[in-house]
């Protein structure tokens, strides 16, 4: 099973997502084998889009969410109110949230834990910024975070985690990472989450690949094991670029059938 995560971000609006839920519904119609594909719409539309992804093949996710149950937290959502309307899976930590909100590790990993607690799904967002990289910085940077957002995480039987790999320099810039740079890091947070997890079942964890995924090399990051599917931000609010995507996926998917 490959899986596709779609993170309209804040760039459609309830119209436009219904529109859009619509529209990557059709993408998968009349596939024999069928992605696992999740669209994180904007908080305001969740509702409406929910309504066009119940009973079909796709998941409703959100983009973010609050580590309190409840409370004088003017603006926040809870993960109990994200069950609610249906929400199943939840991207938590991503870069634009550290960087631009101010996220730290220790509110992605009280974030991480509410998520699990509420039986959603965390897609775990970690990776490095360009300056890091180059000074071989990477690895160190991604374990850190891992070990942090995971500390005193329990996986119980059912419940299921998502590390998507996003190098913030790959995000939204056209240059995603060579398919060299992923898997090596793919293999590595594997290493890292094997340590954490060591009794984790096949399935409970996989690790996506994100960062300017478009149709053209969609196909080259999930044709391999160790990547299970693809975060996608720009590209998944065009619809004919995440058409290729998913096709990308099914591909894949009826290769390992043959
Ligand atoms: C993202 O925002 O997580 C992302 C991967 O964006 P893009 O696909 O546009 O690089």
């Amino acid at each position: 099973m490959k899986t596709i995560i779609a993170n309209w971000k804040m760039r459609v609006g309830v119209r436009e997502s219904v529109a859009l839920a619509r529209g990557t519904l059709l993408t998968v119609r009349g596939s024999k084998v069928i992605p696992e594909i999740v669209v994180c719409p904007p908080f305001v539309a969740l509702g409406e889009v929910r309504k066009v992804v119940a009973r079909s093949a796709a998941s409703l996710g959100a983009q973010n969410m609050h580590s309190e149950d409840s409370g004088a937290f003017t603006g926040e959502t809870s993960a109990r109110m994200l069950t609610e309307v249906g929400v199943s899976h939840v991207i938590i930590g991503h870069s634009e949230r550290r960087q631009v909100f101010g996220e730290t590790d220790e509110m992605v990993n009280a974030k991480v834990r509410q998520a699990l607690a509420n039986q959603l799904i965390p897609i775990l967002c970690v990776g490095e910024t360009a300056e890091q990289r180059d000074a071989d910085q990477a690895r160190d940077v991604v374990r850190d975070q891992l070990g942090a957002a995971l500390s005193d995480v329990r996986l119980r039987g059912g419940s299921k985690l998502l590390v998507a790999y996003e190098p913030l320099w790959a995000i939204g810039t056209g240059r995603s990472a060579s398919l060299e740079e992923a898997l090596a890091m793919h293999e590595y947070i594997h290493a890292v989450l094997n340590g954490v997890f060591p009794d984790a079942p096949k399935g409970q964890l996989d690790v996506l690949y994100g960062g300017s995924v478009t149709g053209e090399n969609a196909y080259q990051f999930m044709r391999e094991k160790l990547i299970g599917g693809v975060l996608v931000g720009g590209a998944s609010v065009k619809l004919n670029q995440f058409r290729e995507v998913v096709n990308a996926a099914i591909e894949v998917m009826e290769g390992l059938q043959e």
